[in-house]
């Protein structure tokens, strides 16, 4: 596995050369973006890859620094992904579930239902949400899929995959009928995931980051906003008896407003869903195979990386 950070920013064109020299000072190589017809400005998106045990922090401050003292660029963006390789892939005992589609439609607002959000953090304001009433959606926007995202935080599955589930007899979950608010004669059915269990603390070994240009996003008092985490370490001694299909993460994570613990899946299901084509095999966010129905999951690690 390594971890990437694509640094992004703008800078007049006449600078290319140098901005290619700077980068080459630390082996990285630069391929300077053609000028455009109507501004002299041009947009570089440079991805620094590090080893997961390497400090990024102290090297991305080092460019970040540099960077905005040698050269008239007002902000530096940052953006982090990990490229995992397929024994990544095939030795993981569970994945974080990211996505069930690259597409709006996989990933729906839908805030009917009654929600209480007390506070979780006064530092940051992050809050929690937790239901008050039934689940209510609008279950037409289910459409033809298997499973979807409501508010970032919740799943749904629809007849079809609450189907599959019990005929694969898929363990550590139940399932709530939810109540359809929309036009009445496109009620579908649908159902909404919940997981008994969480899987235990991470290994102290798991790594973190916080965006050197966002220092304001960082709270310190509960350590959960503006945290990048990387993918999840467990012992093995601690994970070995996990044996469910369904967990959710012990730990919370933030979108920024709220908090949630993310929903994880065992390498037997991923296998079932891969098996009967509900998704392709997707490995890369980037990946052409990442289509609007396809699942992205990220393989979570044994005592290292
Ligand atoms: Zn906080």
């Amino acid at each position: 596995m390594i971890a990437v950070n694509k640094l992004s920013f703008f800078i007049e064109y006449s600078y290319s050369k140098q901005i290619e020299r700077f980068f080459g000072q630390y082996d990285i190589q630069v391929i300077s973006p053609e000028k455009g017809v109507r501004t002299s400005e041009i947009r570089y998106q440079i991805p620094i890859s590090f080893d997961p045990k390497e400090n990024m922090k102290e090297k991305i401050e080092e460019i970040m620094n540099r960077l905005l003292n040698l050269f008239p660029i007002d902000r530096i963006g940052e953006a982090i992904c990990f490229e995992y390789s397929n024994e990544d892939y095939d030795q993981a005992p569970f994945f974080t579930l990211y996505s069930t589609g690259n597409s709006v439609s996989a990933n729906i607002i839908d805030n009917q239902s009654e929600m209480s959000t007390p506070t979780f953090c006064e530092a940051c304001s992050l809050k929690e949400r937790r239901l008050e009433s039934s689940f209510l959606l609008d279950t037409s926007k289910l459409k033809n899929r298997y499973m979807i995202n409501v508010d970032g935080m919740f799943w749904v599955v629809s007849e079809k995959m609450a189907e599959l589930m019990s005929e694969w007899k898929i363990t550590g979950y139940y399932l709530e009928e939810v109540v359809h608010r929309g036009k009445v004669d496109e009620k579908l059915p649908a159902y909404q995931l919940i997981i008994n269990n969480s899987l235990p603390p991470f290994s102290p070994n798991v790594n973190y980051y916080y965006f050197v240009s966002e220092p304001e996003e960082r709270c310190d008092v509960c350590g959960v906003r503006g945290k990048i985490s990387y993918p999840y370490i467990y012992s093995k001694s601690d994970i070995e008896n996990c044996s469910d299909d369904l967990y959710v993460l012990n730990e919370w994570n933030s979108n920024g407003s709220y908090v949630y613990h993310p929903l994880i899946l065992s390498q037997r299901f991923r296998k079932l869903l891969l098996e009967h084509r509900i998704t392709r095999d997707v490995r890369s966010l980037y990946e052409s195979t990442y289509g609007p129905k396809d699942w992205f999951m990220e393989p979570v690690f044994i005592d290292n990386y």
